[in-house]
């Protein structure tokens, strides 16, 4: 009898990318599941077609359908290439190719209305990108079914409820917890394995809705809080969360367990293991959280956990956890003397940064109030200051504030460890160590939850600087 009780098991888009990807998330499938008495497996698309059919639409939107045709048949061949390659049961191959060849001329019928519409609405998009879900939802319940799984494939748009927010949209997590329960419980209490898409959802009305790029995981995190599951396993192409990029450290290692702040501040700061929006369910709800590699599925992986009594860190002086790097950030910095005590100048800026749609993950001002310093994404930077300039036109114009302006590009460079908030002395020894790799520090924030310091370099300084605070990781 198997040990324990509900599991959620999700497959990011490269570990259902190709028939062997397929095999190989069927096994793991089957292996766990000896384990578990009720298991829901949430997909993503296959790798790749997300972005494929998102930009069918933004050229279709422009009035060009060119390319469609060729995107049509690469939606065809990378599924039925797998699905041929795999599925050995004749009918249940051929059925199932019809019905992801039908979702196929759905999107072709999509991409057409919108090119004679001249405009994608964020509705429309949303009815373009979940068509890679509900396509790769198929081809894995039937390469499962295939190999002997007990396994149904079912569309979350019927039982993930989501407001009207099109492409981010927000679930409502009474009527979720209730139609979830209501659709997938009897399933599992007969001994099936649904297969379920991620990503998706629709509104009450039933339109379908997704829930911003890459929310599979959020997907897998919903489904488990409103079961409730006992633990959500998110099945990546890596290990796990790692100390820091291994692209530039060689010896960046897996970590084995991290807390949640911890791994909010590095899902925030640029590591893109999981999708932040993943962790409040399941910290809501209580919930196991673990990330391992499919394609090295007996590694343990990283486990999440909840935030570690003070008294259990930092016993071998282990403060810093992890560094990770975001590139291509400018700093805007807003000057003048005549600012110094003005009301309402921070939220004025904030207001014209927000009209550009830009978010803004770091932001210092020095206590003499005579500047306002901030991070954006290089690409909008340049209408980030325009905003600005119109913003402060007559602050500009009488001289109180003196110029807006922006560095070339650079990084941010985060130290995240839950240690930091009870351990004196850590900035100084970041920043001496930071000092030795004689990268010079632009700007600094600590967030307030003392996680995590943020240091601003030049982009010439990024390897280096992480590189560096690496080695304060101790192994
Ligand atoms: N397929 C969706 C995306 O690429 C969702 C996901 O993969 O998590 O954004
Ligand atoms: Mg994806």
């Amino acid at each position: 009898m198997p040990e324990q009780q509900t599991l959620v098991m999700k497959f990011g888009g490269t570990s259902v990318g190709s028939a062997e990807a397929l095999v190989n998330a069927v096994q793991i499938i089957r292996d766990t599941k000896k384990d578990w008495a009720r298991m829901v497996v949430v997909t993503s698309a296959m790798s790749g077609v997300t972005n494929l059919l998102l930009d069918s639409a933004t050229l279709a939107a422009q009035g060009t359908v060119d390319s469609l045709a060729s995107t049509e048949s690469t939606l065809r061949e990378k599924h039925f290439a797998s699905a041929d390659a795999v599925i050995k049961d004749a009918a249940l191959r051929e059925a199932t190719k019809a019905e992801i060849n039908k979702l196929i001329l759905s999107f072709v019928d999509l991409c057409k209305a919108i090119a004679v519409l001249g405009e994608a609405s964020p509705r429309a998009m949303d009815a373009v990108a979940s068509i890679g879900e509900r396509m790769s939802v198929r081809l894995l319940a039937a390469v499962g079914n295939d190999a002997g799984l007990s396994a149904r494939g079912i569309e979350s748009t019927e039982f993930v409820v989501t407001n009207a927010h099109y492409q981010s949209a927000h679930p409502d997590f009474k009527a979720t917890t209730e139609k979830t329960r209501r659709i997938l419980n009897p399933l599992m209490d007969a001994g099936i394995i649904p297969i379920t898409t991620g990503f998706i959802g629709a509104t009450p009305e039933g339109a379908i809705t997704t829930l911003g790029r890459g929310g599979s995981d959020y997907s897998a995190a919903i489904i488990g809080a409103v079961l409730p599951a006992d633990d959500v396993w998110i099945w990546t192409d890596v290990d796990g969360i790692m100390t820091t990029d291994p692209r530039i450290v060689k010896d960046a290692k897996t970590l084995s367990q991290i807390t949640y702040s911890e791994v909010a501040e590095l899902a925030y700061y640029g590591a893109k293991v999981i999708h932040p929006k993943t962790i409040r369910p399941v910290v809501d709800a209580g919930i196991g959280l673990r990330i391992c590699n499919t394609f090295n599925p007996s590694h343990p992986g990283t486990r999440l956990i909840a935030n570690v009594p003070s008294d259990l860190h930092p016993r071998n002086g282990q403060v810093v956890k992890a560094v990770t790097a975001i590139r291509n950030q400018r700093l805007v910095t807003i000057e003048g003397r005549g600012m110094l005590g003005v009301p309402g100048v921070a939220a004025r800026a904030f207001g014209a940064v927000a009209s550009t749609k830009t978010s803004v993950p770091l932001i210092t001002q020095a206590s003499s109030e005579q500047s306002i310093c901030f991070a954006v994404p290089s690409e909008s930077a340049a209408s980030v200051i325009d905003a600005l300039q119109l913003a402060f036109v007559h602050e500009i114009e009488d001289e109180d504030i003196d110029r807006v302006w922006m560095t070339e590009d650079v990084s941010i460079i985060t130290v995240v460890g839950v240690g930091m908030r009870h351990t004196p002395g850590v900035a100084g020894q970041v920043f001496s160590q930071l000092g030795k790799s004689k990268a010079n520090v632009l700007a600094i924030a600590q967030g307030s939850s003392e996680v995590s310091i943020s240091m601003v370099v030049a982009a010439a300084d990024t390897d280096l600087a992480v590189q560096c605070l690496h080695e304060l990781i101790v192994k």
